[in-house]
């Protein structure tokens, strides 16, 4: 890769982001699309993400992605928001316009049905309730991008009922004609699912994901793990033992890239298995 003076700069801002997989993702695009851009990491300290940002105004950097811990502080911090980033709570990515503006988005929903479209080909999104299990920031924007999307019945079960009600309470009126309710039980919440999402993070690093009573789920039903490493989880081979298709969580990573890498290069990435490039990588393992 080199760099010019005339080189697009993008990247990711985390801490630690030293794991992200989003350097290798994004530099392998821009190469196989002969763009003159680059994609780094930063690691901005824990108490100064917004200086960092602020001092990104005026577009010398196109943009970033941003992850653990500072999402909900790219939202607070940016001019405008898309009503998604507004409704998950939470912005994976903010872009530097030249007039000084930031703009927050999020990807993450987004990024989850596409990842449903490719690995459950044929699903039908809007043919039945959708079990979202968890209610953090990554279960806010799967609910948002599902309301987005016109599922009607969304059912939202977590172990903490409190935390489940208040995302219901927060993203009442996103979509009128859908109904989100909150469980702590989750036989109530599977109950007839065609989805089903693990949006908690067990199962992550290993064990068991959140205890699913698969066998009251829809026939043909589908479940999507967002947890991806490891790649298949305990929570996605107990689900296709009991006849379910699955969604692993490195796909929805991939497919969260791809509006970012547009919004950063101007163009769509190019045709590239990443796929196996993160997996030779170590992503999932
Ligand atoms: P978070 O805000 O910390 O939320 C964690 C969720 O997990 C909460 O609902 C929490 O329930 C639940 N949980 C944690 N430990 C539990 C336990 N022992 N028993 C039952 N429930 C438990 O995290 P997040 O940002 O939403 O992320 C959740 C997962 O999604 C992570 O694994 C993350 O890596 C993954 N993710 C993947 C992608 C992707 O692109 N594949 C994107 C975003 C996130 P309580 O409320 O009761 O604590």
């Amino acid at each position: 890769m080199s760099v010019s003076a005339k080189t697009v700069v993008a990247g990711v801002a985390g801490a630690p982001v030293r794991h992200s997989l989003s350097p290798l993702m994004h530099n392998a695009w821009l190469k196989a699309a002969g763009i003159d851009g680059v994609y780094v990491a930063f690691a901005p300290h824990q108490d100064h993400f917004k200086t960092f940002a602020e001092g990104l105004r005026g577009g010398a950097v196109m943009g970033i992605n941003v992850t653990i811990p500072f999402k909900e502080q790219a939202l607070a911090l940016a001019d405008e928001a898309s009503a998604l980033a507004r409704a998950a709570g939470a912005a994976n990515l903010l872009l530097f316009h030249e007039d000084g503006r930031i703009e927050a988005r999020n990807t993450d929903g987004e990024g989850m049905l596409r990842a449903i479209a490719l690995q459950a080909p044929g699903f039908d999104l809007l043919g039945g309730p959708v079990t979202v299990m968890g209610a953090g920031g990554a279960a806010r924007g799967a609910v948002a991008a599902l309301l987005e999307a016109g599922v009607s019945d969304i059912r939202v079960c977590n172990r903490t009922l409190d935390r489940a009600e208040r995302l219901v309470e927060d993203l009442l009126g996103f979509a009128d004609a859908a109904v989100v309710t909150a469980f702590a039980r989750a036989d109530l919440a599977v109950a007839g699912a065609g989805l089903v999402i693990n949006a908690t993070s067990l199962g992550l690093n290993g064990g068991p994901g959140p205890d699913t009573p698969w066998r009251l789920a829809a026939p043909g039903a589908v479940a999507m793990d967002m947890v991806y490493k490891p790649l298949d989880t305990e929570w996605m081979q107990e689900a296709r033992a009991h006849g379910l298709r699955t969604v692993d969580g490195l796909e929805m990573l991939i497919r969260q890239a791809i509006p970012s890498f547009a919004a950063f290069f101007g163009a769509e990435p190019p045709e590239l298995d990443v796929r196996t490039l993160l997996l030779a990588a170590g992503a999932g393992g």
